[in-house]
């Protein structure tokens, strides 16, 4: 098997390095890896896939445990990584490390019964589905949840039998290669999971290289397009998880101080910046004033301060340039008629400080609400009744998740399950992804679904099997 070290190494080469967000200093560099060394890892990853594929699941399993014990012994050093490359609270940053943890034991204990045999009764002759890998799946991975994002999928396409590439955001270095360091030290094998520190512009040509079976991408709509494109000129199947611009439904029968918890929380998740963070809250107006105000005080308690204290609410976001483009869509939107309620003002400090604002009198033709604010920005948005609110709600380019906010659940239950276009829908909760539960969205939010039976069939080929006895031949069908 290749190892790294004895591919073709270019005489000088680029590097990469994070910059800690909440100070705007460099961090450390690391080497980027070469086309001609991708191309490589790829090559290796196909051979070693060919030896993964025939292991047990109860092999794979131990791995797969194994990683899982790792993340926890390692988490408080884990979750500096995240906080010093991309800003997350060392708090954030630990939860993160578990639900790594929990997912891998999750998908380690229940691979098998997923993926088992189906017999299927077709009337006669003997006939099951199987669910055989497909290969090496190229993961081109961002950053707000560096390792989150990474196990989501890398956990069941392992234990499903795949190989896989990681091309992780290119702000979080460390973390792309302390994952690949987890996996190895769990026991996957070292050329079947390899992290690439390559930048996007190598993406498109990886996906072409007859090693790669497949392509997953967590990240914007516009990668999304530039990964779907190079994939379906080649065929090759992709998932798809982008962006998300998700409505919360604020519905006259709330209680205001209840919803209010949990719009804020949905909304302040990882600073803001969660694909599935509720980003748009539309309030049906008899408690639009009651709403407004309630926000605002359960917001204010998103106090900026150092993420590596305990008990920090907001640390900074992840990038200076990240924070420009906020505070560009924030005044936007007040030029175009929107009104602050809170924060809104960037600080004297340095660093990719923002607080939490909150924004009100939102409508069509603001960013804030034409487009996804990825920060620790509520935009709050009037309807007249709960009819409209729905029609607001589906009236984006988006549909990732959503959520309702209502005392009468039946009603809510109607609305998430029939209403909302969207792949996750919350009623009196805040959103969030689970192993147990699929997770994807619809319309530009992208296609596939991670986590649960749905997520880990994905990278695998459904096959129809027929068996017959061969002396029963003469009683084949044609159709
Ligand atoms: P991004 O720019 O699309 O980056 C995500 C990943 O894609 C990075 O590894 C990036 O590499 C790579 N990439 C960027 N442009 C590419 C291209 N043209 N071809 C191939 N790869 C490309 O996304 P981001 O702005 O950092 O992340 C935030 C976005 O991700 C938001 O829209 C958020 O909603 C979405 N997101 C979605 C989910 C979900 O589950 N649906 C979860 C988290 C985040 P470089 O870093 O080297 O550019």
């Amino acid at each position: 098997m290749a190892d790294q070290a004895e591919l073709a190494r270019p005489e000088s080469r680029d590097t990469v390095r994070a910059v800690n967000p909440a100070t705007d200093q460099p961090g450390k560099s690391y080497e980027t890896t070469s086309r001609e060394e991708a191309a490589a890892a790829a090559k290796a990853a196909h051979s070693a896939f060919r030896d993964w594929r025939g292991t047990s699941f109860a092999d794979r399993s131990a791995v797969i445990h194994k990683a899982a014990a790792i993340l926890r012994s390692r988490h408080d050093e884990f979750a500096r990584l995240m906080t010093e490359e991309m800003g997350k609270t060392l708090d954030e940053g630990r939860a993160e490390v578990e639900k790594c943890a929990v997912h891998c034991d999750w998908f380690a204990d229940h691979a098998a019964d997923y993926l088992a045999r189906q017999p299927v009764d077709i009337g006669g002759p003997e006939a099951f589905v199987t669910f055989n890998p497909l290969g090496v799946v190229l993961a081109v991975m961002p950053w707000n949840f560096p390792f989150w994002q990474v196990f989501r999928f890398a956990a069941p396409a392992l234990m499903a039998g795949n190989g896989a590439l990681l091309k992780h955001a290119s702000n979080v270095p460390g973390c792309a290669l302390a994952i690949e360091e987890v996996l190895h030290q769990a026991g996957v094998p070292r050329d079947l999971f390899r992290t690439l520190l390559l930048p996007s512009s190598e993406v498109e040509g990886l996906i072409k290289d007859e090693n790669i079976a497949a392509v997953t991408l967590t990240g914007s709509v516009a990668a999304g397009k530039s990964v779907a494109m190079a994939a379906g000129s080649v065929l090759k199947k992709c998932v798809l998880e982008l962006g998300g611009s998700d409505a919360y439904l604020v519905l006259e029968d709330v209680d205001v101080e209840a919803a209010a918890k949990v719009a804020a929380t949905a909304r302040m998740v990882n600073g803001g910046q969660s694909c599935i963070a509720g980003k748009r809250f539309i309030v049906v107006r008899s408690v639009l004033d009651a709403f407004e105000q309630a926000v605002v005080e359960e917001m204010r308690g998103y106090e900026m301060g150092d993420p590596t204290q305990k008990g920090t609410k907001l640390g900074p976001m992840q990038s200076v340039k990240a924070r420009d483009e906020i505070h560009r869509q924030v005044t936007d939107s007040v030029r175009a008629g929107a009104r602050l309620l809170l924060g809104g003002h960037v600080p004297e400090r340095q660093g990719a400080w923002y607080p939490a604002t909150v924004l009100t009198d939102v409508r069509a033709g603001q960013p804030a609400h034409d487009e996804e604010v990825f920060g620790p920005v509520a935009a709050i948005i009037a309807a007249e009744d709960e009819a409209h609110a729905i029609r607001i709600a589906n009236a984006s380019e988006f549909g990732l998740g959503s959520g309702v906010l209502t005392r009468d659940v039946d009603r809510g239950r109607r609305i998430a399950s029939e209403e909302l276009e969207a792949g996750l829908c919350f009623v009196n909760e805040n959103v969030r992804s689970d192993p147990r539960m699929p997770f994807g969205g619809v319309k530009h939010s992208g296609f596939g679904r991670e986590c649960a039976d749905y997520g880990i069939r994905e990278f695998v080929n459904i096959k129809s099997v027929h068996v017959r006895p061969l002396e029963d031949a003469a009683h084949n069908r044609v159709e």
